[in-house]
Parts: structure tokens; sequence; C-alpha cells
């Protein structure tokens, strides 16, 4: 119903930056090469996000706005072995339940075109061809005042999409990122390059060159990443991104352990910049803790937090053999 969505859309549908986040998600599941996500008004004119990805079948169109109609699980056990981003099947029924959504789709032979209003379809026709699927959600919680009361400043709202995207193409460095907000670049990316390509493109050549290779495997965990000297910190812990089995994701105590690497070559009230890929058997890891998936909880994360912690003191011992140049 159409209530029940509401009520779900308030978990998932927190702010802008979530629909964002669902939206490119759902490209990323349907293996995009290309995504290019436009803003308009810190998302609550217009958010549209643009793949090239697998489509969906017109005969499947209408489904997808169906509470828990996912195409990703089929049976129970799934949940357990998520490797896809999405799997509740609640993003597009919470988002079109809140906003007016446009969505135009194609495999490749004959596309698309459906419009949701409040929750309701209210138009549907075939549509253009090209392979890949296009999002526009327009009037962004229209008609639930209280969550647009409780949203931050534009800025604010802006930046946590832009945090966003930038976290998701840091994720995804094999696919190609862009960002427009009111007509301005924030991101492009080239898709092609590797995980310090897109930290370029994010925080530029000069900050990158201050961050530095991080590795260490156990038979069954992998840790890949780059981490910021001491001298290049920030006020908040925010600029540590993990990213477990290509999801970024946040855990606390996963980012104590990038922290602690450090010892007490951080000063007081300063974090490093760190993007961290950790890679471990999906068995070990429970995604299924909140709607949002981003807060997860993993079997091994002593062990893991280990791992972390001491390839960045090993990385920081490196660099003082190295003089100057
Ligand atoms: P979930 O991602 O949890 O399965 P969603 O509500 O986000 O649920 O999406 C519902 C379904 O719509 C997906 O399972 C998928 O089959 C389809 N879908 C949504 N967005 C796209 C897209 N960009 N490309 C291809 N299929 C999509
Ligand atoms: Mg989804």
């Amino acid at each position: 119903t159409i209530l029940a969505n509401q009520i779900s859309a308030g978990e998932v549908v927190e702010r802008p930056a979530s629909v964002v986040k669902e939206l490119v998600e759902n490209s990323l599941d349907a293996h995009s090469t290309e995504i290019d996500v436009t803003i308009e008004n810190s998302g609550l004119k217009l958010i549209k996000v643009v793949d090239d990805g697998d489509g969906i079948e017109s005969s499947q169109v209408q489904t997808a706005f169906l509470r828990h109609a996912t195409s990703k699980i089929t049976e129970q056990r799934d949940l357990f072995r998520v490797r896809t981003l999405g799997f509740r099947g609640e993003a597009l029924p919470s988002i079109s339940s809140v906003a007016n959504v446009l969505l135009k789709t194609s495999t490749g032979s004959v596309g698309t075109q459906v419009e949701y209003k409040g929750g309701k379809l209210v138009a549907q026709k075939a549509a253009e061809s090209r392979k890949g699927t296009t999002v526009i959600v327009s009037s962004l919680f229209y008609n639930t005042p209280a969550r647009l009361k409780y949203l931050s400043s534009p800025n604010t709202e802006l930046s946590k999409i832009s945090d966003i995207v930038n976290r998701l193409a840091l994720s995804h460095p094999e696919v190609s990122f862009s960002l427009v907000s009111n007509d301005r670049e924030l991101l492009r990316t080239s898709g092609r390059g590797d995980m310090l390509q897109v930290l370029g493109a994010i925080y530029g050549v000069k900050t990158v060159s201050k961050m530095k290779p991080i590795k260490a495997k156990t038979p069954d965990i992998s840790v890949s990443g780059y981490v910021s000297l001491p001298e290049l910190t920030r006020s908040s812990r925010n600029y540590i991104s993990l990213i477990l089995n290509g999801r970024y994701v946040r855990n606390f105590p996963l980012t104590k352990a990038v922290i602690n690497g450090y010892g007490s070559k951080l000063m007081i009230g300063r974090f490093p910049i760190a993007v961290v890929k950790i890679t471990v058997d999906p068995a070990l890891v429970d995604v299924n803790v909140h709607p949002t998936k981003q807060e997860v909880r993993i079997s091994e994360e002593p062990k893991i937090g280990g791992m972390l912690s001491e390839a960045i003191r090993t990385m920081l011992a490196n660099q003082q053999l190295i003089p100057d140049a």
C-alpha cells in the first residue's frame, strides 16, 4: 500500500542523498559502465540518474515498483550471501511514494516509460530503445512536509549527495561516474582507472600525492587501499571510507582501527583520509542490519582491524626510511 511505502520511505529515503544512493546502487547492480547523476536544488527539485545497464523488461517494470519486489534474491538463504547492493525491494516503491518518478528503461529492444506520482502509476507507454535505465525523481517529499522540515541546509544536503557519489565512484573505479549539480560538474571519473585516479578526481592531484598504498592479506581476508600521510588530515572521521566486498559501509571498529594505525602521529581531533577495500567471504558479513545497509557487522572484525592498523604502521615505518626528495 502507499501508506506502508511511505512508512518504509521514512527509513530508506531519509534525505535526497539516500535517493541518489539507492538509484546509483540499482545502476551498479544492473552492470552499468557509465552512470550520470544530475541534481537540481540539492535534489529537492530534481534527481536524475542515467545508466547504460541491463534495463528492465517491459513486463517487469510495474513489478519493480511493488514493495519487496526484488529481482535479486530468490531464496531466503540468499540473504546471507548478498552480493548485489540492493536486495530488499524497497527503494523504488519508497521513493515513488514521496515524489514524482519517471522511469525510462530498455533491455536493448523496445523500451518502456512509466510515471508514478505519490506512489500511484499515472502513465505507461513504449519508449526509445537505447539499452539502460533513466530515473527522474522530482518534487521529492512534496507530500511529506515533516520530512522537508527536518532536512539540513541546501549546501549540507548537496554535500551529502556529493559524498555518496564520491564513495560509490571510489568503490567502482571501473564505472565512469559524473555528478552535475545546477549545471556545475562536481565529479567526473574515467571508468578506466584505479582507485588512485578516482581519488585524484575527488581530492585533486596535490592531495592525492600525500596518500600512500597499503596492503595486507591472509587466506580469507584481503585489505588494500590508500591512506594519507600524517601531515594530511581532516577534522572529521568522515574521510575514512570502507569498501567491504564492493559495498561502501560504515563500521566503527574498523574506522577506529584505521585511526589506531597512526598511533600518536595524529594530532588530537585530526583524522586521516583513507579509502580501504576489504574483501572477505560474504558469509562472514551481516549486511541485514539496517534498511539502508550501510552499517554492517563482520564476524572477523578484530582480525581485520588488526590487519588494517598493522598495514598502516608498516606504511608509516617505510616512509621514514625514504629520504625526502
Ligand atoms: P532492490 O534493489 O532491493 O531489488 P529496488 O526497489 O531498488 O529493489 O528495485 C526494484 C527492482 O527494479 C530491482 O530488483 C531491479 O530488478 C529493478 N531495477 C531498479 N533500478 C534498475 C536499474 N537502474 N537497472 C535495471 N534494473 C533496475
Ligand atoms: Mg535497489
